[in-house]
């Protein structure tokens, strides 16, 4: 039988995730009192982070927001469909070899990273033009956008029936306040601004909207901090939290002393233990590497063993006995236990735990748009 991507049924599914929308909006808000003129984007890139882009952008909308990033044509041709024609859709990996003409089509916003990409949308231009554009300049990270020799070489003409938007870089090691390479990136994003068609400028993601407002130019462009990731990693965060992911008790067990659990018997009982069993494991997302803990009223549940592929065991004797039955759940993500904190944990970054969050999920959205026509209107206005 066929197994829907995105599970509707609470009661058939294994874990479920909530993803508060009112938090995201109030993450926006935040972000926007940190800035002094400044529009804010959002990024939306790998469907908002792993969370529903179109949902996002809709929820963002309401707050003003207008322009959104995802990396691939295919990204952004979903997303103009989900959100028809008005917000501005920029596509930060610039638009592949052969799909310029459904991107042109489709009124999206390349980010030429090369000399290349750009001539290629020029060509694109000339049929559908003026399409509009952004330049990505390459300012230190040696990953993306033209380096400074290709900026310098570039003729003027290569703009010709094209609109030019945006000049935008991107910042390596935002998330370290006190790097050097932060104002290194700052002045040559400035060099090489000079020397293209006067247009606005964009530097920060998240992390560099907190570097102060010499870093923000005219258009800031957070993804991580929008959905709850810290921004300002050894300091308190600043965002609101916005992913919660329960999973469910399938069974318990009462374990006599020496007796080995989970695959490699990775773990062995060195006292008489109650355990749980819990519907996740690595399929649907959970880093198999993090040996973390889940929490029922307040009390810690460590993982004993491994993570398997869909269950995981709890050490539960810290819960009063009868507790927890069969179908109950337990917290894995909220907050006891954050994405930075998990991410922590298995060795890796919010970013990847967000984004690795799978289908198998019943999702919860909370506090969506109610109204509609509120949204709709917002759209309308938008330019
Ligand atoms: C992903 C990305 C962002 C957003 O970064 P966060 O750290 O999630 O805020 C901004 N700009 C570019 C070019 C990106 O690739």
């Amino acid at each position: 039988m066929a197994v829907p991507s995105t599970p509707s049924d609470s009661a058939a599914t294994g874990a479920i995730l909530t993803i508060d929308l009112q938090a995201i909006r109030d993450n926006y808000r935040r972000l926007g009192a940190r800035l002094s003129g400044a529009e804010c984007a959002a990024v939306v890139k790998a469907d908002g982070y792993g969370l529903g882009a179109a949902d996002i952008c809709n929820a963002l909308a309401s707050e003003g927001c207008r322009a959104f990033f995802v990396a691939h044509p295919a990204e952004a041709l979903e997303l103009r469909t989900a959100l028809g024609p008005q917000p501005d859709i920029y596509i930060l990996n610039g638009v592949y070899p052969g799909a310029e003409e459904a991107c042109a089509r489709a009124g999206l916003i390349a980010v030429a990273n090369s000399t290349e990409q750009l001539l290629a949308w020029q060509a694109a231009s000339r049929r559908h033009g003026p399409l509009p554009v952004a330049i990505q300049v390459d300012s230190g990270m040696s990953r993306l956008g033209m380096a400074p020799s290709e900026v310098r070489a570039i003729a003027p003409s290569a703009f010709d029936g094209l609109d030019l938007r945006l000049v935008m870089s991107h910042l390596a090691c935002a998330d370290e306040a006190q790097n050097p390479i932060n104002g290194m990136q700052r002045s040559a994003f400035e060099e090489l601004r000079r020397l293209l068609p006067d247009a606005p400028a964009s530097l920060a993601n998240s992390s560099g909207i907190f570097l102060g407002t010499d870093f923000q130019y005219d258009l800031v462009r957070p993804g991580a901090a929008l959905y709850g990731v810290n921004p300002t990693p050894g300091q308190d965060n600043p965002m609101r939290q916005v992913v919660g992911l329960q999973a469910k008790v399938i069974q318990t067990r009462e374990l006599a002393i020496d007796i080995g659990i989970g695959y490699g018997h990775a773990y062995r009982t060195t006292t008489p233990l109650r355990t749980a069993t819990i519907a996740i494991g690595y399929a649907d997302g959970w880093p198999r590497r993090a040996g973390a803990a889940a929490w029922l009223d307040g009390i810690r549940l460590p993982f004993a063993g491994r993570v398997s592929m869909d269950s995981i065991v709890l050490d539960i004797s810290a819960l009063p006995p009868g507790r927890p039955v069969a179908g109950e759940l337990v917290e894995l993500i909220g907050p006891h236990q954050t994405v930075d904190d998990l991410a922590a944990i298995a060795g890796t970054i919010g970013y990847e735990v967000l984004t690795g969050l799978g289908g198998r999920f019943h999702r919860i959205l909370e506090n969506g748009v109610v109204d509609r026509d509120m949204t709709a209107k917002a759209w309308g206005s938008a330019r």
